[in-house]
């Protein structure tokens, strides 16, 4: 099949980056002759028919930027089937050959949807700052994301050590705990709560009570908001310790921002992929970088949750305690 034209969007949550990945994918499709159709609000753009052309100038002065121009969304018209109806046949109005997809897992299983029962050729590019998708190191958006709240946890670090007190700082990561872990050690955390594994908070308390006979007077706790809320965590520890504690939760703050390094050259690096794969006829694959290299997996493959790099981290946090 010839690409002539194609759609990119961007879906779920954005992450810094995403604009970089827009722009590769569309100057590199231009310098290949294939016509690019950016698609608003993700799948919902499709639904709705809203849909702009992307020149070569459209993406100018975007690299650095957070967001997405694209804008992003949870589109749950695009759960039903006649939202998925609906947004082939726009596809097929649009004269649009292949589609791009750059989101996290969520997206992904929407573009597998579009390809394997209504035989839409896709690329997935992996964007989403929790960096839980499978065949990639890393994902577009965790590097700024995980910067991002290092910096607001080095703030943090200052009034806690000042006011000596405990903090509790709650990060983003969704049911992943790869942005609490990367925080926790770029931060000199005491401690990290992940979904992926149990948390011991009599062990946590007993260190705390321990340390504090010893003089210790501040210390950060991390927690991904998928194993447990700040909040929480903080009345328990003030509970069982008698120590003051506060807690932070970061929040959004942690999406925006201008992107670093990393997302922009991986965003850049699969976006010129995603249009090597179409042009040699290849679709229904994610595209991701694996120790350096690009690799490129099947779109359920990339789905699957990656959790072999808990092990060695939790390793590494014990000698911070
Ligand atoms: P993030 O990692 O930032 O949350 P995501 O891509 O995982 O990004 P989701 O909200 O899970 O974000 O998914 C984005 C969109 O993809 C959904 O709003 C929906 O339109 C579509 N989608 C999600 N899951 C499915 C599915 N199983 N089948 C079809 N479409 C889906």
């Amino acid at each position: 099949m010839s690409v002539k034209k194609i759609g990119i969007l961007t879906s779920g949550g954005d992450g810094p980056g995403m604009n970089a990945a827009i722009r590769s994918v569309v100057r590199c499709a231009i310098s290949s002759g294939i016509e690019v159709a950016g698609i608003m609000r993700g799948y919902q753009g499709l639904i709705d028919d809203d849909i702009i052309p992307l020149g070569h100038r459209s993406v100018s002065n975007i690299i650095n930027r957070g967001g997405t121009i694209l804008k992003t969304a949870r589109s749950k018209d695009f759960k039903t089937s006649e939202g998925v109806k609906k947004a082939v046949t726009t596809l097929k109005e649009h004269k649009i050959d292949a589609l791009i997809v750059i989101g996290g897992d969520g997206s992904y299983r929407g573009a597998q949807d579009l390809y394997e029962n209504h035989k839409v050729p896709v690329i997935g590019l992996p964007g989403t700052i929790d960096n839980d998708l499978c065949g990639t190191d890393q994902t577009i958006g965790c590097h700024t994301a995980v910067n991002t709240a290092l910096e607001a946890i080095d703030r943090i670090r200052d009034t806690a050590h000042s006011m000596e007190r405990i903090f509790v700082i709650e990060v983003m990561g969704n049911h992943s705990g790869y942005i609490a872990l990367q925080v926790a050690l770029g931060a000199g955390a005491e401690d990290v709560i992940i979904p992926e594994r149990k948390f011991d908070y009599d062990l946590m308390c007993k260190n705390i009570i321990a340390g504090n006979k010893k003089g210790k007077i501040s210390w950060m706790i991390v927690t991904a908001e998928g194993a447990a809320k700040a909040p929480d965590v903080a009345r328990t520890i003030q509970e069982r310790t008698g120590l003051e504690t506060r807690f932070v939760v970061l929040g959004h703050v942690q999406r925006g921002g201008v992107p670093v390094e990393g997302d922009r050259i991986l965003a850049t690096r699969v976006g010129a992929v995603a249009i090597d794969l179409l042009m040699q006829g290849l679709s229904g694959k994610a595209v991701g970088v694996l120790s350096e290299k690009i690799n490129v997996v099947d779109l359920p493959v990339a789905c699957k949750r990656e959790t072999d790099r808990i092990d060695e981290y939790l390793a590494l946090m014990k000698l911070l305690r």
